[in-house]
């Protein structure tokens, strides 16, 4: 194959929709236009099959590494710890996968996404370059910066809680509640963990991001200027990395769901999403159906399983085969018929954002869902789960003016159903509503330049691209 003189990129992705989506993608574009093979390895334990990615071009490769056993680690581990582990698991089995790769072709890199980052030590065995792939916002990257920054240059070794409110760059300002839960306090067992995850980010050669300069502007200058100093490795915007509508719809094909959202008005639609595993509670369950029905609004409910512990989060394990509709309030389905559609489960996210019926999206604010929306223009409902959910709501509605947020009640953080109502009214109806749709609609635009052939994602991918191929060819002279 042509391919095979190619030098070669592996990606690895984590076991998430989050994680493979966008890599899959970046896979694609360093085929496409940067001239490398590429390989994306993902982890068979815990991968959700929905979620690999389809329609890749024959070039890019998949290679799934064995499973590990995770029987040891506890029931309630944090998600991410549990990827974190499989990763780890995985690192033996990557390596052989990794000598087989060069043993045939050059491999000018290594792009782990950023909970693969124990891949990092197999990069520099390799001589290769590593480049860890960031899935969600710049700001993140600049939390876990800051983290380790704080504890391990300004006060090494002392535990030390983050200054309230942490001053973002872009004027962003985030109080404790704002920040991931692991984040808040020093004394959590948590915090060493997530300082064992952001150290050996200052032993990458660099960063790719999952954003755009419009996005975060503020922080995409603040890594700069970290880099210049020495004090982190240069981050790149290479975004937004989502999946093309054609690839969904040729994944796809015909569905009932998009079948719907045809026969609607154009821009008439809410669709409401949590992701690929976000659960609401019972009650903020039936609080949302009855806000959306007050709204007098259309709407498109992806609904799945509630969870049943009193709280709602973004991830929710097991009991797959319920109908989650079953969960919905009495008569609810029958009440909103023609108006609403509640389907169970999963929905073709690229292909219902882009359609010309969906106005507005209340939404998890997860970061691909996020970039999601920005690409298609479609202005947000932000209702953050879990994670760094909330910071992404900050962004959108403080920084960027592209969402409206709905205030949850102080007693244990249910949104109630009159403001559910309200902010869809005023997204839809509202004045302020519609100055939210017309900077979405330039965001749209920012976003599309970002990866227009001169735009600035574009040249960033490029430069990258040229210090992988330069660093082989210096590599093969004597
Ligand atoms: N997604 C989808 N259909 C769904 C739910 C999710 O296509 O019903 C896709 C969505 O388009 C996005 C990804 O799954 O690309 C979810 O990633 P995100 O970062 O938004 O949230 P997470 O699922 O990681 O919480």
């Amino acid at each position: 194959a042509p391919s095979a003189a190619r030098p070669h990129v592996v990606l690895l992705a984590s076991p998430d929709a989050g994680h493979l989506i966008p890599l899959g993608e970046l896979a694609r574009r360093l085929v496409e236009h940067h001239g490398f093979a590429a390989t994306l390895v993902t982890f068979s334990s815990l991968s959700d099959p929905q979620a690999l990615p389809s329609g890749l071009p024959a070039s890019v490769g998949i290679a799934a590494l064995p499973g590990v056993q995770t029987d040891d680690l506890p029931a309630d581990a944090f998600r991410g710890t549990v990827l974190v582990e499989i990763i780890r698991r995985s690192i033996p089995s990557l390596r052989t996968l990794l000598l087989s790769i060069s043993s045939t072709t050059p491999i000018a890199a290594l792009v782990p996404d950023f909970l693969c980052f124990t891949a990092l030590p197999l990069a520099a065995e390799l001589g290769v370059p590593a480049y860890i792939f960031c899935t969600t916002s710049m700001n993140f990257l600049y939390l876990m910066y800051r983290l380790v920054e704080l504890h391990d240059d300004a006060s090494p070794g002392e535990y030390r809680d983050l200054p309230e409110p942490l001053e973002m760059p872009g004027r962003l300002s985030l109080s404790r509640a704002d920040l991931p839960e692991g984040y808040r306090s020093s004394k959590a067992p948590i915090y060493a963990r997530l300082l064992e995850v952001g150290r050996p980010y200052r032993l990458a050669d660099g960063f790719l991001a999952n954003t755009f300069h419009e996005m975060e502007p503020g922080t995409v200058e603040a890594f700069k200027q970290v880099a210049d100093r020495g004090a982190f490795p240069p981050v790149f915007p290479v975004g937004p990395l989502v999946r093309s509508n054609s690839e969904e719809e040729a994944a796809a094909g015909a569905s009932p769901l998009l079948e719907w959202l045809d026969r609607q008005p154009t821009k008439s639609v809410v669709y409401v999403s949590f992701g690929s595993g976000g659960a609401l509670s019972v009650e903020q369950t039936a609080e949302l159906a009855i806000g959306l029905e007050a709204s007098g609004h259309r709407f498109l409910w992806v609904v799945r399983m509630p969870s049943l512990d009193g709280l709602s989060h973004s991830f929710r394990a097991g009991g797959d085969g319920d109908d989650p509709l079953a969960w919905l309030p009495e008569g609810f389905v029958q009440r909103t018929e023609g108006r609403g559609l509640a389907v169970a489960g999963w929905a073709p996210q690229v292909r219902v954002l882009s359609h010309p019926a969906t106005a507005a999206f209340v939404s998890h604010c997860g970061w691909n869902s996020t970039l999601e929306s920005a690409v298609a223009g479609v202005p947000m409902v932000a209702w953050p789960l879990h994670a760094e959910q909330t910071m992404n709501a900050l962004l959108l509605d403080e920084s960027l003016g592209v969402a409206l947020r709905p205030r949850a009640r102080e007693d244990g953080g249910v949104v109630a159903s009159e403001e559910v109502a309200a902010a869809v009214k005023e997204l839809m109806e509202g004045k302020n509503g519609r100055a939210v749709l017309r900077r979405a609609e330039k965001l749209q635009q920012a976003a599309a330049r970002a990866l227009s052939p001169e735009g600035s994602s574009r040249r960033a991918l490029e430069d990258v691209a040229a210090k992988w191929k330069a660093a082989l060819i210096g590599e093969r002279q004597p």
